[in-house]
């Protein structure tokens, strides 16, 4: 399976940090709490990343193929 990137609706995110506290292993927060993906997302973080994706309460963050 092929590593896929998260991309962040910037107008649409709120800085709740929700997804920094779902998928530590690839979002750091910046000093204003907006994500900053430090990586591509591997097969082995794919699941944790869907689930990021899934829990964004403002549906900011979007999983793309690498
Ligand atoms: S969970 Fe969504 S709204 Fe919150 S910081 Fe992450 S991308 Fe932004």
């Amino acid at each position: 399976m092929a590593n896929h990137r998260l991309r962040v609706d910037w107008p649409a995110c709120q800085a709740r940090g929700l997804c920094f506290e779902l998928l530590p292993e690839a979002i750091e927060l910046d000093d204003w709490g907006f994500p900053v993906i430090t990586g591509e997302i591997t097969p082995e973080l794919a699941a944790a990343a869907r689930a990021a994706v899934r829990g964004c309460p403002r549906m900011a963050l979007r999983l793309l193929p690498a």
